[in-house]
């Protein structure tokens, strides 16, 4: 089907409108992140928007390799948009420009290569399947047996992105989530039916996290459908400007979605729950088939906290948890998904959890996805500033609801010496449950 529109993915200068909104006033200075952490004028979301002008009005080049470093040197967390006070959509803007680079110069090599991969989910399967098997050769599985952190010959070349000795993060799963379960997993009684995509994190990394919020589920008497055909959001590619690639995903996602014939879509993670909440209905709004479908997708789209709690009523859950928890707010769910009390009453309503908060629930974790990889420094910095407000609660136990928070909060709790364990929130409710039992 032709798709006649452009959306500003495909058209830089469609983000004018968002560009002139910006008074330079300078108040995202003390919410940005990266600036918090580089202390460095071109860091600052008000100087990467003067760039996006000056490409748009000729005078700069997008693949200028300082504009380059600065277009990427973005968590692209949307903090700045909330201290903003004309409501520049800046997340807009920088997908805008990434997407924009690409059309000029297309994708480097080996990002070219990996988002392929994204494109034949048999292939991506596979090639995370053999990595499981292969870890080992690299990685060794620390004493807690909770994470694995790089063997010192990998160690000694992988200093500059962040694979130090020091490094801890969750193993790839032998067995992914959707191996583990069937594709509906009934419940007695149960009225409604729910489909869960998992994304990528949970069914690699945290199974055991994604297994948990099934559990929540069946417990509540909600039948849940897990597509094997599920692909990766796509948040990762949207975010490096691969408009082509992360359109494909969106209609793949929703085909295999809409042949489960389920009432409503749930998620574990912010960035999936905002990929189908926002991102697929702007990157198929001028798509006569898809846009519609999109549109009506993000109206049924909930993290499981959301559901639980605004759409039905969640069981009580009567199991004791003596734990003292805390809560990091992931930037996409809070800030795409804006969803932050939901899994705070969740939290406080598990009989003998202690809830303590930190001073800054919702600062960046700094993960950004790849961001911790090609920033590492940056991140580390950001990441740092986290775990010291963690350590502050002296909670013995880090909650949250997205798993690349998770991974990032694993590794910075360890490097700052901290003993706290790192868990999806609804892991929290799903033991209260076992624990009745
Ligand atoms: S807070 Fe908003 S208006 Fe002010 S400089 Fe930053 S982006 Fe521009
Ligand atoms: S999206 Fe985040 S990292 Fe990027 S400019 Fe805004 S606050 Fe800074």
């Amino acid at each position: 089907m032709a798709v006649t529109e452009k959306t500003y993915h495909d058209d830089l200068a469609i983000v004018r409108e968002e560009l002139d909104k910006c008074m330079k006033c300078g108040n995202c200075m003390a919410v940005c992140p990266v600036y918090g952490a580089d202390r460095i004028e071109s860091a600052v979301t008000r100087s990467k928007i003067a760039v996006a002008e000056a490409i748009l009005d000729g005078e700069l080049e997008l693949d200028d390799p300082q504009v380059y470093e600065m277009l990427f040197n973005c968590l692209v967390c949307k903090s700045c948009m909330t201290a903003c006070p004309t409501k520049v959509n800046f997340d807009r803007i920088m997908l805008a420009l990434r997407a924009a680079l690409v059309r000029k110069n297309g994708l480097p090599w080996l990002k070219k290569a990996i988002f392929s991969t994204l494109k034949h989910p048999k292939l991506f399967d596979a090639g995370l399947r053999i990595g499981a098997a292969m870890q080992g050769l690299a990685f060794k599985t620390e004493e807690s047996g909770k994470a694995i952190s790089p063997r010192a010959p990998f160690a000694r070349i992988g200093g500059p992105i962040g694979f130090d000795g020091e490094r801890q993060m969750p193993s790839l799963s032998i067995t992914p989530l959707r191996d583990r379960v069937p594709e509906i997993v009934r419940a007695p009684g149960s009225t409604l039916k729910v489909a869960f995509f998992t994304g990528d994190s949970l069914n690699y990394f945290y199974p055991d996290s994604g297994k948990d919020l099934i559990d929540v589920l069946t417990a509540n008497n909600i039948e849940v459908h897990i597509p094997k055909g599920q692909n990766c959001c796509g948040i990762p590619v949207l975010v490096h400007g691969d408009i082509d690639t992360v359109r494909k995903l969106a209609r793949s996602n929703i085909d295999t979605f809409e042949a489960t014939g389920c009432d409503y879509l749930i998620t574990g993670c912010g960035s999936c729950g905002g990929a189908w909440q926002h991102d697929y209905v702007e990157l198929l709004a001028t798509d006569p088939v898809y846009g519609p479908k999109a549109r009506d997708w993000s109206k049924r789209t909930y993290d499981i906290s959301t559901f639980l709690t605004r759409v039905i009523k969640l069981r009580e859950p009567k199991g004791r948890i003596e734990k003292t928890v805390t809560y990091h707010d992931s930037c996409h769910l809070k800030k795409s998904m804006k969803v932050f009390v939901e899994p705070r009453e969740i939290l406080k309503s598990i009989p003998g959890l202690t809830f303590k908060e930190m001073s800054a629930p919702d600062a960046c974790c700094g993960s950004g996805g790849s961001f911790v990889l090609s920033h590492y420094e940056t991140s580390a910095v950001i990441g740092k500033k986290k775990a010291e407000d963690i350590q502050r609660t002296q909670a013995d136990t880090v909650s949250t609801g997205c798993p690349a928070c998770m991974m990032q909060l694993l590794d910075n709790v360890h490097r700052c010496s901290g003993r706290q364990d790192v868990v999806h929130f609804i892991s929290l409710l799903a033991e209260s449950y076992r624990k009745e039992r």
